[in-house]
């Protein structure tokens, strides 16, 4: 188990939608452990693998990642997809551990019903609401090359974009 390394814009893998996982096996296991590792010590309350430069359509999210007080919730999900999605939606303040230290409102639906694979590849269907259900739309939209500063103006998304990538530069440039 290990914490990697987060890519960030303009890497090209962040656009690419991820592959399907055939069999869910060790290797798929220790893909995951990695990505729990790198998920608690950013930390984030989402990650999805091709932000560890896996483009495999694998996600883990925890809702209480970074807050000791609250019981872990840990959830990983291989090839995740929505096949039921309220009308009713909500706005929520998102961020993204590839975007990093960009904030901005974005609207998704209130609920999700989402089918996976669980690590033990058993095929699983689970309700979502609340914070869980921002995330997780989040983290599918990873797993698509859609990073959520796509879901707001091209304006506000280029400005940030362009932020986020100025500012990788000065750090390696330093
Ligand atoms: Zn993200």
């Amino acid at each position: 188990m290990a914490v990697r390394k987060i890519i960030t814009p303009p890497n090209p893998l962040l656009r690419q939608p991820s592959l399907k996982v055939a069999e869910v096996d060790d290797t798929i296991r220790a893909l995951i452990a990695d990505m729990f590792d790198t998920m608690y010590d950013a930390p984030g309350i989402g990650l999805a693998a091709v932000q560890i430069g896996e483009p495999l359509a694998v996600i883990v999210m925890d809702i209480h990642s970074g807050d000791a007080e609250k019981e872990p919730r840990p959830l990983a999900l291989i090839n995740p997809e929505v096949v039921w999605s309220s009308d009713n939606r909500v706005t929520y303040q998102e961020g993204c551990l590839s975007v990093p230290e960009i904030y901005d409102e974005v609207e998704r639906p209130a609920e999700v019903r989402v089918r996976f694979l669980d690590e033990q590849g058993n095929e699983q269907e689970r309700l979502f609401g609340g914070l869980e259900a921002i995330c997780v739309q989040h983290e599918i939209d990873h797993t698509k090359g859609i990073l959520f500063v796509d879901h707001l103006s091209r304006l506000k998304r280029e400005k940030y974009l362009k932020k986020v990538i100025k500012r990788a530069k000065q750090a390696s440039a330093a």
